[in-house]
C-alpha cells in the first residue's frame, strides 16, 4: 500500500501508545499504576448522564445542525460571556466532538501552506502535528522551567515574521501545569493586534486552577474578534469519552468551521449535546469537589517527587499534570519513562512526547487516587535507586 505523502507529516499523542503498552503488560499479569493518560478518574456527574438518557428516550437520536444545537450554542455563549467577561452569542459558537477538532479546524481554516504558526514547546503534541500535516511551518516557542513554564513574551516577539498567521497559547498548560499571567496575555494581545495574527487560545483546563485565577486573552480590547477559544466538557465534567467540545470565535469564521464539521462529522451527537446543556446549567458542586481533590493530589505528588534524589519538581498552578526535571539522573526522558514502565510498573510519559524542548523531563498525570500516587512515588524512588 502506498500512503499519501502527507501522512508522513502527521504526528501522534504518545499517551495512547503508552496506555496500550501498559495494558499489554497488565494482560501479562504485571501491576501497573497509570499516570500517563490525561483524563479525570471521576465519573461523569449523574445529572449529566441522566440528561443524556432522557434525551435518548425522547428521540435525540438524529442528525443535528453542523454547528451544534442552537440551545446548546446559546448556553455555551452565556457561559463563555460570563467566565471571560466578553459578549458573545450562539452564532459565535461551533460545537464539536471534543475540543480537539477545534485545533484541526482552526488551523485548516486559517493557515495556508508555508504560513508560520507559533506554538508552545513542550506543548500538546497535536498542535505541531496538525501544523505539519497541512504544510504550514511550526515555530516552537520554548517554555522554560525557570520561568515557571510560562512562555517568555520577549522570545515570542522575536519569532514573529510577516508569515506568522497564528499564535497558539494554552493556559493552564498541558504538560507543565503552567499558567499565563494577565500581563503575559496583554503583551501577546499587543503582538497579535500589531501584526494581524489570529490566536488559538486552548482553555480546556480553565476551571482547573489551584493558585491564582484564569485569565483569557479575549478580555483584552480587540482580541475577541481575533481569538478562537477552545474549550469543552472532557476535563471539567469528566466527560472525555463523550466527545464534547466547542470553539468560540468571530461570526465571520463560524460558518467555515461549521462547514469543516459538515465535511467531516456532519454534527456532534445530539443526545450528548443535550447532556452538555445540563452540564453547564446544572449544579457545579461536583466540579468544585473534583478540583479540590486534584489540589490535594498535586501537593502529594509534588512533595513526593521532590523527596526523590536526582528529581526536582515545580508546583504547577493548574491542569492535572506535573513535569518533573530528571536531568540529574543522567538518563534521557524516553529511556527513563520506558524503564519506569517496564521495571517499576509506573506508566509515565517522556517530556519529549510534547516536543523537543521536553527533553530532561517526565510528565505525570495525577488523575489517580492518592493511594496509587503514593505507591507510584515509592516505585519511582526504588526504581531510580536501582538504576
Ligand atoms: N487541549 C489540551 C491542552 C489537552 O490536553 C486536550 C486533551 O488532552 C485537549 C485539548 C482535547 O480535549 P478533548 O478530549 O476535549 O478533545
Amino acid at each position: 500500500m502506498k500512503l499519501a505523502k502527507r501522512m508522513s507529516r502527521l504526528g501522534t499523542e504518545t499517551a495512547f501508545e503508552v496506555l496500550a503498552r501498559a495494558k499489554k503488560l497488565e494482560a501479562q499479569g504485571k501491576n501497573i499504576i497509570h499516570l500517563e493518560i490525561g483524563e479525570p478518574d471521576f465519573d461523569t456527574p449523574k445529572n449529566i448522564t441522566d440528561a443524556a438518557i432522557g434525551a435518548l428516550n425522547s428521540g435525540f437520536t438524529h442528525y443535528g445542525p453542523s454547528a451544534g444545537l442552537p440551545e446548546l450554542r446559546e448556553v455555551i455563549a452565556k457561559y463563555v460571556s460570563k467566565t471571560r467577561n466578553i459578549k458573545v452569542d450562539g452564532e459565535n459558537v461551533v460545537v464539536t466532538p471534543g475540543g480537539k477538532p477545534i485545533m484541526f479546524f482552526a488551523i485548516l481554516a486559517l493557515a495556508d501552506e508555508g504560513d508560520e504558526i507559533i506554538y508552545p514547546n513542550p506543548g500538546f503534541p497535536i498542535y505541531e502535528s496538525v501544523i505539519n500535516f497541512i504544510g504550514a511551518k511550526p515555530i516552537p516557542v520554548k517554555l522554560r522551567e525557570e520561568n515557571n513554564f510560562r512562555l517568555d513574551v520577549n522570545e515570542l516577539k522575536k519569532l514573529v515574521t510577516s508569515k506568522t498567521k497564528m499564535i497558539i497559547i494554552n493556559s493552564p498548560q498541558n504538560p507543565t501545569g503552567g499558567i499565563l499571567t494577565k500581563d503575559d496575555l496583554g503583551v501577546i494581545a499587543q503582538i497579535a493586534i500589531k501584526n494581524d495574527i489570529m490566536v488559538l487560545a486552548d482553555e480546556i483546563y480553565s476551571r482547573m486552577i489551584y493558585d491564582g485565577e484564569h485569565h483569557s486573552i479575549t478580555s483584552f480590547d480587540g482580541m475577541p474578534e481575533r481569538t478562537i477559544i477552545l474549550d469543552g466538557f472532557s476535563k471539567t465534567y469528566a466527560m472525555t469519552g463523550w466527545r464534547m467540545g466547542y470553539g468560540v470565535m468571530n461570526k465571520e469564521l463560524t460558518p467555515h468551521i461549521a462547514k469543516l464539521m459538515t465535511n467531516s462529522n456532519s454534527c456532534t451527537a445530539t443526545f450528548t449535546q443535550k447532556a452538555g446543556i445540563e452540564a453547564l446549567v446544572g449544579p457545579q458542586d461536583k466540579v468544585e469537589d473534583m478540583v479540590k481533590e486534584f489540589k490535594k493530589r498535586r501537593d502529594v505528588i509534588v512533595k513526593g517527587l521532590n523527596s526523590i534524589p536526582k528529581v526536582s519538581c515545580k508546583t504547577p498552578q493548574g491542569a492535572f499534570y506535573v513535569f518533573p526535571n530528571i536531568t540529574k539522573t543522567g538518563k534521557k526522558s524516553k529511556e527513563l519513562a520506558d524503564y519506569l514502565l517496564n521495571e517499576g510498573g509506573v506508566a509515565v510519559l517522556a517530556g519529549t512526547s510534547f516536543g523537543e524542548f521536553g527533553e530532561g523531563y517526565l510528565r505525570l498525570s495525577y488523575a489517580n487516587s492518592i493511594k496509587n500516587i503514593e505507591e507510584a512515588l515509592k516505585r519511582i524512588k526504588e526504581g531510580l535507586a536501582k538504576m
